[in-house]
Order: structure tokens, then C-alpha cells, then sequence
């Protein structure tokens, strides 16, 4: 036993990226699997949602981009996620949530980590039903009211996933990074499989899988 005992159950750092369509549950996986490892879960869209509800100069900009279901430019989101990595908690690994989503993206990200010599470990990818995830947001608006949740706005991000993230997934699935897990079921229960996963890919210590909560 280590004598770290505040430490004792907490996986070491790891450098991942998760990925799903709109609604798959990745916000709630992405917070479970940072603590977990103890690495900040580094959300674009919580970042963008924090500066237009405080109105900063780049919550302006970006408001009704984000309010119609759009991309935001790369070169600005490729910014903000670099700035976010250089802060000292990520020094020891992140979890990318919703970021890379284009193609230049993924370059940019390529770049960034090799010139910082911290190359991604693995790809989460959740994979669900799109009626299932229609459903499920449309829900989380009338819970949430999330600005971006009304149903036009989320069948257009749904047909913009598809259209400009999906295909990535490919790329990273060649590289060897790519791990899918089913995103259907309580988070509980998808937490477990993500665990699960991630530990037969040997990331993460051995007690990681019975992190509840
Ligand atoms: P969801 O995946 O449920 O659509 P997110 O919180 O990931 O929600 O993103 C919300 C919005 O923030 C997106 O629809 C988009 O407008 C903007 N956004 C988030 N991440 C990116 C990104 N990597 N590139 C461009 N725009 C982004």
C-alpha cells in the first residue's frame, strides 16, 4: 500500500480524448473518467458556455454560433484548447471532450501534443442510437434549458456530427487509439464499460473499474 493514501485510489494521469454524437453522455463520462484518473476533463463546449453566460469578449463571439448548432472557427477553438493544456493541472494528462471535432483539428491537436511530447493514449468513442440521443436531449432541454437544446437545434448538431466529427473517428481507429463502448444503459453502467475497457487496453491502475461516483 502506498502511504499516499489520498492518492491510493486514483489512477495514474492519462492523456484521452472522448467522442460520440450529441447527447451520447459524454459530459457525465468525461467528469467520472477525470477524477478517476485525476486529469481535468476539458469540455469546449463548457468552455464556450462559461464565457457567454459571464458575456466576455469571446462569449460574444461565439453565442450565436453555439446557440445554432454550429462550429465554432478552428482556429479560435484551436486556441482556447491549447491555452487550457498549458495550465498546470494537465500536466500529468486531460480527457478532450468534444474537441477534436474537424479535420484541421485533429492536426492542430496532433501537432500540439508532439511539439509537448504527450501523445494521445486512446479514443473513447460512445456509440448510441440516434433516435435514442434525440429523445434524450430533447429531455435534457426541458430539464436544462439549454439554449442549444430545442429540436431543430439538436438534429442540426446531430446531421454536423455526422457529417464533419464522425469520419474522424476513422482516423484515430487507424492509428490503433480507437476503443468503443455502448452507450446505452444507466451511467453507472456505462462508466463500468468505459473502465473496463480502458484498463484491458492497460490504462489505468487495477482498482480504477470500482471508482463509483
Ligand atoms: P454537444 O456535444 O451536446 O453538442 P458540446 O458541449 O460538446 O455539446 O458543444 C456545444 C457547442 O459548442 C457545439 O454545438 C459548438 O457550437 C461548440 N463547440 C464545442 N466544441 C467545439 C469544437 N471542438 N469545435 C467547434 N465548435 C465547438
Amino acid at each position: 500500500m502506498s502511504t499516499n493514501t489520498a492518492e491510493s485510489n486514483i489512477a495514474r494521469g492519462a492523456r484521452l480524448l472522448i467522442v460520440g454524437p450529441p447527447g451520447a453522455g459524454k459530459g457525465t463520462q468525461a467528469k467520472r473518467i477525470g477524477a478517476t484518473f485525476g486529469i481535468p476533463d476539458v469540455s469546449t463546449g463548457d468552455i464556450f458556455r462559461f464565457h457567454i453566460t459571464h458575456e466576455t469578449e469571446l462569449g460574444l463571439r461565439v453565442k450565436a454560433i453555439v446557440a445554432a448548432g454550429d462550429y465554432v472557427p478552428d482556429s479560435l477553438t484551436n486556441e482556447i484548447v491549447a491555452s487550457r493544456l498549458d495550465e498546470a493541472d494537465a500536466a500529468n494528462g486531460f480527457l478532450l471532450d468534444g474537441y477534436p471535432r474537424t479535420l484541421e483539428q485533429v492536426h492542430y491537436l496532433d501537432a500540439l501534443l508532439e511539439k509537448k511530447g504527450q501523445p494521445l493514449e486512446a479514443v473513447i468513442r460512445l456509440v448510441a442510437d440516434q433516435e435514442e440521443l434525440i429523445a434524450r436531449l430533447t429531455k435534457r432541454a426541458h430539464e436544462q434549458g439549454r439554449a442549444d437544446d430545442t429540436e431543430e437545434a439538436i438534429r442540426h448538431r446531430q446531421e454536423v456530427y455526422l457529417r464533419e466529427t464522425a469520419p474522424l473517428v476513422e482516423l484515430y481507429r487507424e492509428r490503433g487509439l480507437l476503443i468503443d463502448v455502448d452507450g446505452l444503459g444507466g451511467v453507472d453502467e456505462v462508466g463500468d464499460r468505459i473502465s473496463a475497457a480502458l484498463q484491458a487496453a492497460g490504462i489505468g491502475s487495477a482498482d480504477s473499474a470500482t471508482l463509483a461516483s
